[in-house]
This record gives structure tokens, sequence and C-alpha cells, in this order.
């Protein structure tokens, strides 16, 4: 089940090693908050891992990153090389610190992933175009950093194709069309406050370009996440993860920031890149949290589920009674 990357859909790397998930390299944990995150190695996002026997694991991974080399460490956040894995430990960090940290190792991802489209086509291109450029008597220098710039167009076009992958792809009120969304087309698409749910985005149809349907819920943050990735993927850097940070941090969290944005009501492509990518932040944080409410939730109602099945079998509830009489007998009177 835990196989590939829930926002990139690569298939993840390595064995595992001490998580003991079978799957990953790259592993992040809370002990605070007993939290485990498989790092994707494609993306570098964190995939919080099921929280079956997560404590367990958290334990053995705990354990491994104390015999292993550190390679990095702010206050808060510790990169440590155990064998062939990287464990990151993280520790009641502030927001800021934790977000630079997370994003500053998404954009380096971002980067590479830009350079293996980028540098191959400027080189391809290169071999063309000293000839023609030559021949026309133009600059080289000129030539170069116009290769360079239509290397980086065909990168943003290619993460702009990205199909949006939905569980149900919604209907165009305006051309009863359904909607095939591509991370690009997410641009036009707007984030409104809807008072049931917690995301509701606005989606401008691919083929008619109209705003056609209104999308909430799981589907709506999916839509997010791609379209402010493609939009994002323009321009990288630490700094601007750290400004970022900021911004979600100012609007007094992920809820405030989206709230704050929504109640604008502007298109994608016209929010300020800084804010952009701290939207894109924001939804990502919020996603994790909800989907960590949720497998509380699921936890707590089975548990719920078990104790009520447990009391309500006379053998066990005899049984019990006479643990508790036990325990109390043992206990010494104060
Ligand atoms: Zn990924
Ligand atoms: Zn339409």
């Amino acid at each position: 089940m835990f196989k590939t990357c829930a926002f990139c859909n690569a298939a993840f790397d390595g064995d595992g090693g001490p998580s003991g998930l079978a799957v990953g390299r790259r592993f992040a944990f809370d002990e605070w908050k007993g939290r485990l995150w498989l790092i994707c190695g494609r993306c570098s996002r964190w995939n919080l891992t099921p929280l079956d026997e997560r404590l367990e694991r958290i334990e053995t991974v705990a354990r491994a990153a104390v015999e292993g080399r550190l390679l990095a460490a702010t206050e808060q956040v510790a990169l440590l090389r155990w064998r062939v894995y990287d464990l990151v430990r993280v520790g009641r960090p502030p927001r800021a610190e934790l977000a630079t940290w997370r994003y500053g190792e998404r954009l380096r991802a971002r980067a590479r992933d830009r350079a293996k489209v980028v540098v191959p086509l400027t080189v391809a291109a290169l071999g063309l175009g000293i000839a023609a450029n030559v021949a026309a008597g133009g600059s080289l220098g000129i030539l170069v950093w116009n290769l360079h710039n239509l290397a980086d167009w065909a990168y943003v076009r290619i993460v702009g194709g990205r199909r949006v992958q939905l569980v149900e792809p919604p209907i165009c009120a305006r051309c009863g069309r359904i909607m095939d969304l591509r991370a690009r087309h997410v641009q036009h698409s707007r984030l409104v406050p809807e008072a049931h749910t917690e995301i509701a985005v606005l989606v401008s149809c691919p083929s008619c370009h109209q705003e056609g349907a209104l999308v909430s819920g799981a589907d709506a943050s999916a839509i997010l996440r791609q379209g402010l990735t493609f939009l994002n993927a323009t321009r990288a850097g630490r700094r601007r993860a750290e400004d970022a940070a900021r911004v979600v941090d100012q609007a007094g969290g992920a809820d405030g920031l989206i709230r704050e944005v929504a109640r604008r009501e502007i298109t994608l492509r016209s929010i300020r890149p800084e804010r952009r990518l701290a939207l894109e932040m924001a939804v990502d944080e919020q996603a994790e949290v909800q989907e960590l409410e949720r497998r509380w939730r699921e936890a707590e109602e089975i548990a719920d589920i078990a104790d009520g099945l447990l009391s309500s079998t006379p053998e066990i509830e005899e049984h019990l009674k006479r643990l508790r009489e036990q325990q109390d007998k043992s206990q010494p009177d104060s």
C-alpha cells in the first residue's frame, strides 16, 4: 500500500532500513508528536507513514539516529546519516525554522528536476545554434542566455502539463464537459470562501475558459497543490522559502493564510510569488494535519468499539473485575 509518493506518484526508493516499512531511504521523525514521515526521493515531500505500529517504528528509527553521523543541524532539526539512510530528527520546531528546512529541501529537489531537462536541452540546442548564430553575426553570450531561457521554459511546460489526479473530475456547468485538468489550467482558478468546508476552489474550465465548477475538500487541495507547484516552478531559492514561512506565520498559521487568500477571491496566478509559495506550504500543511486528524479519529473509533465489545462480554467483565480487585489488594495502604 505504502509504495509510491502521495504527491508526485514516484515509487519510493530504498528498502526502509530501520523504519521496517520495507521502502524508503530518507525518513523524518518527531518523537514528541509521534510522527514518522517517508521523504520522497524525487520531490522531497514528506509522506506521513501509516499510523499502525508507527510508535514502534519511530523507536527503531530514533535508535539508529543516535548511532548515526550528524551531517547538519539547526536548533530543532538534525540531519543524520546511518548506513545508507538519511534520518531527519525534528523536535518541537517553530514554524519558520521547520518550513525553511522542508521547503528549502523541496526547492532544491525542484532545481535538480529542472536541471535534468534544462541542461541537456541547452547543450543540444547549443550545437545547432552556434553555427546559425555565427552565420547571422550575433553574440554568443546572448545566444546561450536565450537557449537557457528556452530550456527553462520547456521545463515549466512539462510541469504545467502534469495531470491533476482527482477522485471526482469536475463537470463544467457552462459547457457540460468533464474537465481534464492539467497543472497549468489551475492558474486561472480562485480560492473562495465556503462556509461548510475548509478549502473551496472555483475552477476555470480548460475547454470553455469559464468558471465552471466549485470543488471542495480533498480534491480542492489536490488541485491547489499541483497548480501552485506549477506556478512556483518558475523560481526557487532558500531565501524565498524563509520569506514564505514568515508569510504563513504572519497570517497566524496555515488556516489563517488560506482564509485570507480566499477572502480576496483573486486567481492563483495574480497572487504575489512570495505569498503563492506560502499558500502552497499552507495547503500542504493543512492537508497533512487533516490526514493526521483523520487517522487519529479512526484509531479512536476502533478503540471505542474494541472497548465497548470488551465491557459487554460478561466473562471479560468478570475477568477485569478480578484484576482490579487484585490490583487494589497489592497496592500498599496510604
Ligand atoms: Zn514525491
Ligand atoms: Zn466548460
